[in-house]
Order: structure tokens, then sequence, then C-alpha cells
């Protein structure tokens, strides 16, 4: 008979194996050391490291501290304090809870804790090396946890050959860092890399008490970043999403800047991406992205954490509440952002829209009570350390919103002194405003106008009805998609009638469109139809809106009454809409000066 080959790995050789899927590169020990620190409830933590984290890694907290008889248990493999049996699994409340970190960053390093515990008289120090704990004495050390991670890899020479240069994985180390700072911004956390202090949050110790997201962002992420979020919430007890993203105006190339938090958890998920992005699908064009820094708080029984090893991904009971609750909060950015352009409008009632241009005094925007302190810890990156200029023409300060959502797209009480120039090539309406020369698409500005309208209320304006009927023979894939949405295509004002026989008889069109053009509007509605809710296209109803809101807008190339352009021009001047339904801008401005300029004026 041969010899049995299957054999159970001795332990050492099994924590390694596991440590694999820990221990990837320093990024993931300091990930699993601050944790643990949040775990133990510490308001401060500060994350050293060295060589990019592969000669050293230390991570002190002033948590609550490990006592004598635990402190050389924790390198033991699934040993932990966080859930005692199975039942701990269906609800758990902190980072932590499979006790596998401490004995797999133990496993491929030299490691020395020290820990004291809350009111005890003195603290332990223990060291381990390759897994094995070497010694364990008595030491003197604050109340609190410090965790030394030496030469990282150091036997296991294939891990060591995988990574990358010192400094790619100190980039890796900083974002690390970061995400775990603004993963718990009431905790400070300071980031020093070879000696130099990168970043620091102050967590609650600002002077206020009290925790600002935005100085956290602004810290964390550069003031730029930081002035063009807003605050948004939504949701309840249950289940709420709060925290920051940016205005529409602001236009990322890539998701980057995009943080979600679960229950204090960083995660990468495609359903949180998707409910942000959705919030701006009418104002981010194509491959453009917001950002946002977002707290999604759900109680512990309703998401799964355990489904990846690196906990970065997580499984929602009830998705579709989550998408609609991150949606609906990152939704009220759209009506803040246009509430503080209400507020912005620089310049004076003018009613007749071609009044004399008096220069008027600027109304400022009253800043709203917004606190920048500065970190009690110096940041050392200059640019987090200056104040902002007041007179800055920031896009966005968290304004309360008390208006109701269906009442976004009341065009604001124009209140502003301008002159229509004229308009240029059939196509672009010039404003001149005593600041700007501004110069509108006039096709897409009236295509956005009218797509808000048909949004707010299908029916706002009375749909045509026509004398004589039109009768239409579309092809029948259109007929057939036709006739599946007929109800539809009445709510925005287009009624239409199966005649049999592939026959349709089109009764009432939406105001503005051409009778003449039935055909045309009915293939072009069939075309977004089969469109709308591919990537790139808005959903399927929107995507129908805009195409009625295309055809029924006036046209590019084609002269206008000097009359359409008043209201299209309000439009802008007071900031309501800034983007075609698709995203892409509708104006720009040349500034007074810059025209001086450019005649050394
Ligand atoms: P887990 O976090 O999954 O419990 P770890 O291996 O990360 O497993 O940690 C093991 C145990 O060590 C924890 O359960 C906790 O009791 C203790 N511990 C680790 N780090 C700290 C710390 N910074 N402060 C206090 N206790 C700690
Ligand atoms: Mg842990």
């Amino acid at each position: 008979m041969n010899n049995p080959i299957i054999r159970v790995l001795p332990p050492r050789v099994a924590d390694m194996i596991a440590a694999g899927e820990v221990v990837e590169r320093p990024a993931s020990v300091i990930k699993e050391l601050v944790e643990n620190s949040y775990d133990a409830g510490a308001t401060s933590v500060t994350v050293e490291i060295r060589r990019g984290g592969m000669s050293l890694i230390r991570v002190t907290d002033n948590g609550c501290g490990i006592s004598a008889a635990d402190a050389p248990n924790v390198f033991l493999r699934h040993a932990t304090s966080k859930i005692y049996d199975e039942r701990g699994l269906e609800a758990i409340a902190t980072l932590g809870f499979r006790g596998e970190a401490l004995a797999a960053i133990s496993s491929v390093s030299r490691v020395e804790l020290k820990t004291c515990q809350n009111g005890a008289e003195s603290g332990t120090l223990v060291t381990a090396e390759g897994g094995t704990v070497t010694d364990i004495s008595p030491c003197g050390c604050p109340e609190g946890t410090t965790f030394i991670v030496r030469d990282l890899f150091f036997n296991t020479p294939a891990r060591l050959k995988f990574m990358k240069t010192d400094s790619a994985e100190a980039t890796a180390a900083a974002a690390c860092a970061l995400r775990c700072a603004l993963s718990r911004p009431d905790v400070a956390l300071r980031f020093i890399k070879d000696g130099e202090e990168q970043f620091a949050t102050s967590g609650t110790n600002n002077g206020t008490g009290e925790i600002s997201l935005r100085d956290t962002a602004y810290s964390l992420l550069g003031r730029d970043f930081a002035l063009g979020l807003t605050e948004v919430k939504s949701g309840d007890a249950t289940l709420s999403c709060h925290g920051l993203v940016t205005a529409p105006t602001v236009q990322l190339g890539n998701r980057g800047k995009q943080y979600f938090f679960v229950n204090g958890r960083y995660i990468k998920s495609q359903l949180l991406t998707a409910a942000l992005e959705r919030a701006y699908t009418n104002s981010l064009p194509h491959g453009r992205f917001p950002g946002c820094v977002l707290y999604i708080e759900l109680r512990p029984n309703m998401v799964d954490v355990n489904v990846h090893p690196a906990k970065t991904e997580v499984k929602f009971l009830f998705e579709h509440a989550v998408f609609e609750c991150v949606k609906n909060a990152c939704r009220q950015v759209q009506l803040t952002d246009i509430k503080y352009q209400i507020s912005d409008i620089k310049y004076q009632i003018s009613e007749t829209g071609v009044a004399p241009i008096i220069p008027v005094e600027a109304v400022v925007p009253e800043v709203p009570n917004v606190k920048y302190s500065s970190p009690p810890i110096e940041p050392t990156r200059t640019e987090n350390i200056l104040p902002p200029e007041p007179q800055l023409p920031i896009v966005n300060y968290p304004l309360s919103i008390d208006k109701p959502a269906d009442k976004i797209i009341n065009y604001p009480l124009s209140t502003i002194n301008y002159k229509i120039v004229g308009e240029a090539y059939n196509g672009y309406i010039i404003v001149e405003t005593p600041e700007e020369l501004v110069f509108i698409d006039k096709h897409a500005a009236h295509e956005r106008i009218i797509f808000d309208r048909l949004k707010e209320n299908a029916k706002a304006e009375l749909p045509q009805i026509l004398l004589a009927p039109v009768i239409l023979e579309p092809d029948a894939e259109d007929c057939e998609l036709i006739l599946a949405n007929l109800a539809l295509f009445e709510k925005l004002g287009l009624l239409i009638e199966d005649f049999g026989n592939g026959t349709l008889i089109i009764r009432e069109l939406p105001a503005n469109c051409d009778p003449g053009d039935c055909q045309s509007l009915l293939e072009e509605l069939c075309t977004r139809l089969r469109n709308g809710d591919r990537p790139g296209y808005l959903p399927r109803e929107d995507e129908v809106l805009a195409g009625v809101a295309c055809k029924a807008a006036i046209k590019l190339g084609k002269a206008s009454d000097p009359i359409e352009w008043t209201p299209i021009a309000k439009a802008v001047l007071s900031g309501s809409i800034k983007t075609c339904p698709h995203g892409r801008p509708v104006s720009f401005t040349l500034s007074r000066g810059f025209i001086e300029k450019k005649v050394s004026r």
C-alpha cells in the first residue's frame, strides 16, 4: 500500500498561507492595525512608515489597551475579543472579527507590541518573529497600544520579490492611511513618512468639539476639492447616507475621488457608485465623474462584511433600498447648487431684458457659516494651511435645503442686469452683463429648459391638439416599440392611437413640436428608447424626454425671433441651467477684463 500523501499543514505554514490573503503589502498591514485601533476605541492614532513600510510600520493609539494576560495571545490565529460564537457573525459591529490579522502579520515579520490597558499600573511588551513569541516582559508605557512591524516578508523571499519600489509602497500606504482617516472623521489621525508628517486630521480636537467632515476633507483631499463639496444626507436610523459630494459643475476625469464607507468601513461597490452617478445623469457628460465622501450607516444585520478577505466588499441585504437612499442624498446637491446660484446673483433686476447696463453693486453672497479651523497639528502641505479667500466664487456651501424637490426648476427671480447683443452663426446668443460676455448655445440651453419642464411635470405645457391628425406607418419594429410605450408618450403630450395594421394616428403633439416633423420625432424617440439605460445614455424615460426636448427646442443654424432669446438668456444667467440633458455645457463667458487685456487697455 502507498503511504498517505495528504497531510494537514503545520500551523506556522498555514499562517503564512493565510497571511498571503490578509497581508499583501505594507498598506494592508496599516489597514489592519488602524482598524484594531478604531475597534479599541482610540480617538487618536499615529501611523508611521519607513522605506514605504518595508523596514518599519508603527501604529500608536490611545485606545483601551490589552491586558498583560491577553497580550501574547493576540498573535494566535483565530484569537479575537470581538465575537464569541457564530451568532456574533450575524451582526458585526467592529471592523475586525476574524482574529486573523495579527497572526498573519506576525508570521511574516518581526513585531513588537507595547500596550497598557486603561487603568493598569504597568504595560506589557511582547516581541514575536516569524509568528513565534520571543519575549514577554512588563514595561512602562502610556495607556493604549503601539504595534511596530519590521522587515515585512523577511522570511518569505517569494513575496518580497513582488514588492514594488519603496516609493510605490509608500504611495499605496499613504492612500490607505488617507482612507482610514476619512473613514473616521471623529478620530485624529497623523501619517508620518520617513520622519515627515504627510497629513493629519483633527478629529474632534478642532476647537468646537464637533466632527467636521469638511475639515477632514480639507486636510486630506486638499483645499480645491474640499471647497467644491456640498454636505448631503438622507435616510433614518435603520439606513442612512450622509457626507459630501461634488457640485455638478465639478467634473472629474476618473472615479479616484469617490470614497464610500459602510458602517465605518471603506468599501468598493458598483452599487454605490451607480447610485451616486445616477444622481448626476443630467448634469455630467459621459466620461466625467463626480467625487464624494459618503457614509452609509445601516443595521449590522443588513450587511454581510464577510464576503471578501480584505473586507473591502460587502453584500447588502436590501440593495434597492441602499441604492435609493444614496441616490436621494446625492440628488440634494443639484438643489443646493441652484439655491446657491440664486443667492449669488450679482446683478440687479431688469425685467425688460434689454435695459441699458448700469454698473450695480455686486450683491456679495452671504457666506454660510462654515468653519475652516486648521487642524491643531500643523499640516505640512502649505495648500492645507491657507484659509479660503472669502471673495472666491466658491461653488458650493452646505446650504440648508428648504425647497421641496419638485420645485427645483423654477427659474429663479431673474434679477439680472443684462443686454442681449445678438446672435452669432444663427446659433449662439451673445449677452452682455456688467462683468462679462456670455455665449449661449441656444439649442442646447432651450433643450435643457424644456427637458427640465417636462421632467418637473410632463404636462406642464398644454400639448397642441392637431386639427388634422397625422397618420403614420412606421416600420414594424418601431411600431411595436411605440405601441408598447403609448402611456409614456402620452405623459409627454404625444397622444398616439393604434389604428391597426401598423398604422398610427397622432392626435396631440408636445407644444413647440412641428406637426410636419412627426415622423422624424417618432424615429428619434424610438432610437432613444433603444439607447436609454445603456452606458453613456440617460435612463430610458429621461432619454425619451430629452428626445422630445431636442425636437421642440429652437434649432441651431436657423435664425430665431429675438423674443425667444430672453427666457433662454435669463435661465442661463440665473445659473438655473448649466448643461444640456446629457451634460454638455450650454454656455461660456469672456470676462470684460479679459477683453480689455486683449486690447491692452
Ligand atoms: P480581530 O481584529 O479580527 O479581532 P486581530 O488579529 O486584528 O483580530 O486582533 C486580535 C485581538 O487583539 C483583537 O480582537 C483585540 O482584542 C486585540 N487587539 C489588537 N489590536 C489592538 C489594539 N490596538 N488595542 C486593543 N486591542 C487590540
Ligand atoms: Mg483586527
